[in-house]
Formats: structure tokens, C-alpha cells, sequence
């Protein structure tokens, strides 16, 4: 990467940093009311209906671009970037670990949107998580710690940046220190021809794909708690929707899996990917455009359009089933970068 790209990437790193500074000031506006201008639930409005809702799309078009920009990943790379990191290298069975405690974080935290999802508690969340990528870039050398690592979006990640739409330079590592293996932003996870690389699909990562469509299935069955301000006393219904969609469809990918080739594997697991980001956007998008009960994003309300909620919701899916199935384009989220001769990155 030139210097010019290279300033470029830090530019947009340091605009995406203060966005995600921005909405955490906005989730807090929201419980204290010191932008009074501002309507009662913009920072929730503006996290929810905005940010987590376009986040899943660029992880399928962009990854490369997400891993780039992200705020978190970000956050977790000063210690590299500015060498105060103590680099400790993990073994293969810590980062499959740390892929198992991920997905577990994911599937903990997503349900308690039901629970609870005032600014203050969002906004204490993401500081939370934002100070725990610090600790782990701190403590692991390279993304190995967060981006790679413990980082709850990165199984969603993967399973959705399957064919990405560009391959992008890698912003972060200029030079290579293999820091995990093999490297997510530089190989590809389905290979393109029938031949899937064995890591890169582990078994946690299968089990993954197989839950996870059922897992967002059942997190769109559950009462919306937060609203009523009583999710805390809910936690059972809040959790067991989800986890039993997601037994349900893992139990389906299982049987099936057996049953097929490699090549067939692959199919199925395009599928399953394709299902999770369908479902996603065939819940949210008629809500966030206040297609439904309740008002869209911003207040937006497209009600007297409901009869065209069904088409919209099928132009959705049929639009990921193209994208996952009839685009042969299978690249890397980044280039590779080259191996340094000295052990540190830029
Ligand atoms: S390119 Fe190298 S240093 Fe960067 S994340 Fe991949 S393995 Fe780690």
C-alpha cells in the first residue's frame, strides 16, 4: 500500500472512529437529555435502525472495506500501530477457542436487545466492548486478540463476507506478521473450486452456520420486551426462542451434511447463509421503513405502502439467493500483504 492509500485508510479510520464516538454521545442523549433538539429515542434510532441495520449488508458486499474502517477494530489496533502492544502469539487451539467464545458472545448479547435497550445501557455496552478490544490488541499481537479473535460480528463476518463484492488492500497490516492461521482478510473461506479448506470451515464454524438462521429466526419471535421495560423478568423467552431456532436448524445442517459431498457442502452452506440475511432483512426492512405497527426509522412511515411488503420481502430474498448462488465470484476480503523482514507491522 502507497502512502497516499495508506493516509487515505487512516483518514476514513479516524472519520469511522468519531462516528462510533458520535453515536455512543447520542445513546447517552437519549437517557440524559443534554441535546434536548434532538427527539427522545434518536441515538437508539440512529444505532439500531441505521448502523446494525446496514451492518450485515456491508459485511456481505464490503467485508474487506468493514474490516478496514471499523471502529472497534480500530480501537483494538492502537496498541499495534503505535508499539505498545506485548504481541503474545496464540496457539491454534487458543484461536479456535477464542472463534468458539465469539460466536458464544454473539448468541449472549444479541437476545438482550429484547431485554434492555435504553441509550445508557446500548452506550455502556459498546464502551465495554470498545475497551475490551483495546485490552485484547493490547495483549495479542496483530488482530489475533479481537479482530480475529474474541470480536462477537466476526462469525457473522464470515459466514456473510463469503463473496464479496471487491478485495480491498489490507489497511491495517501493511506487512504480515501471521498472526493467525490462516488469515481471515487473506484467504479465501469457500475456495472456489469444490475443495473447502478444512480450518477455514472448522467444526465450530459449521455449527455456526448451521444455528445461525434459526437463530435469527427466532430472535424475530420474540416479544419486544425492552419496550414494556420489563425484558429483565423475560430472560427465558428472550433467550430460548432463539436458541431453539437455532437447535433446529443446526440439527437440519447436521443430517444433511452427512448425506453430501463436498461440493454439495458447499451449496449448503451457501444456503444457510443466504437464509440468515434474507430472514434478517425480511423482518427489518418492512419495520424500518414503518411499513408495520411501528414507526420506521426517524419517524418514517411508509404504512399506506404496506401492501407492498410481501413484494418487497421477496425482492429481498431472491436478491441474496442471486448474490450468494448465481455470482461465481469468490475473492479474499484483502490483498495479502507482503512478509516483513523485520517482526512488526506499520
Ligand atoms: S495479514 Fe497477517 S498480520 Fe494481518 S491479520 Fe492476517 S495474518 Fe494477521
Amino acid at each position: 500500500m502507497n502512502r497516499k492509500e495508506k493516509k487515505f485508510w487512516r483518514v476514513l479510520q479516524a472519520i469511522f472512529y468519531l462516528i462510533g464516538l458520535v453515536s455512543i454521545l447520542l445513546l447517552l442523549n437519549d437517557s440524559f437529555r443534554f441535546l434536548s433538539v434532538l427527539p427522545q429515542t434518536f441515538g437508539r434510532d440512529w444505532f439500531w435502525n441505521v448502523l446494525i441495520f446496514i451492518a450485515p449488508l456491508v459485511f456481505a458486499l464490503l467485508p474487506g472495506f468493514w474490516r478496514n474502517i471499523c471502529p472497534l477494530g480500530t480501537m483494538s489496533l492502537l496498541p499495534l500501530h503505535y508499539h505498545f502492544s506485548k504481541r503474545h502469539k496464540q496457539s491454534l487451539k487458543q484461536q479456535s477457542n477464542f472463534y468458539l467464545y465469539s460466536i458464544i458472545l454473539l448468541y449472549l448479547i444479541v437476545p438482550l436487545r429484547h431485554v434492555e435497550t435504553s441509550g445508557l445501557a446500548v452506550a455502556i455496552t459498546l464502551i465495554i466492548i470498545a475497551l475490551s478490544a483495546l485490552l485484547m490488541g493490547y495483549i495479542y499481537q496483530g488482530k489475533s486478540g479481537w479482530c480475529s479473535g474474541l470480536c462477537p460480528v466476526l462469525p457473522v463476518e464470515k459466514l456473510y463476507g463469503i463473496k464479496p463484492l471487491v478485495t480491498l488492500n489490507n489497511a491495517h497490516c501493511a506487512q504480515c506478521i501471521n498472526c493467525i492461521s490462516p488469515c481471515l482478510d487473506a484467504n479465501q473461506i469457500l475456495n472456489k473450486t469444490a475443495h473447502i479448506s478444512p480450518h477455514s470451515l472448522s467444526m465450530t464454524h459449521l455449527l455456526f452456520v448451521g444455528s445461525f438462521p434459526g437463530f435469527v429466526w427466532g430472535w424475530f419471535q420474540v416479544n419486544d420486551f425492552a419496550q414494556r421495560m420489563d425484558g429483565w423478568q423475560h430472560l427465558g423467552a428472550v433467550y430460548s426462542m432463539p436458541l431453539t431456532g437455532a437447535l433446529i436448524t443446526l440439527v437440519c445442517f447436521m443430517i444433511l451434511k452427512r448425506e453430501l459431498s463436498t461440493h454439495e457442502l458447499k451449496k449448503l452452506i451457501l444456503f444457510f447463509t443466504a437464509s440468515a440475511i434474507s430472514c434478517y432483512y425480511y423482518y427489518r426492512v418492512p419495520s424500518v421503513l414503518g411499513m408495520t405497527d411501528s414507526a420506521g426509522v426517524f419517524g418514517i412511515d411508509f404504512s399506506d405502502y404496506a401492501h407492498y411488503t410481501r413484494a418487497i420481502q421477496l425482492s429481498i430474498t431472491l436478491f441474496f439467493f442471486w448474490w450468494f448462488f448465481a455470482r461465481d465470484k469468490i475473492v479474499t476480503w484483502g490483498n495479502k500483504p507482503v512478509f516483513p523482514e523485520k517482526e512488526h507491522l506499520t
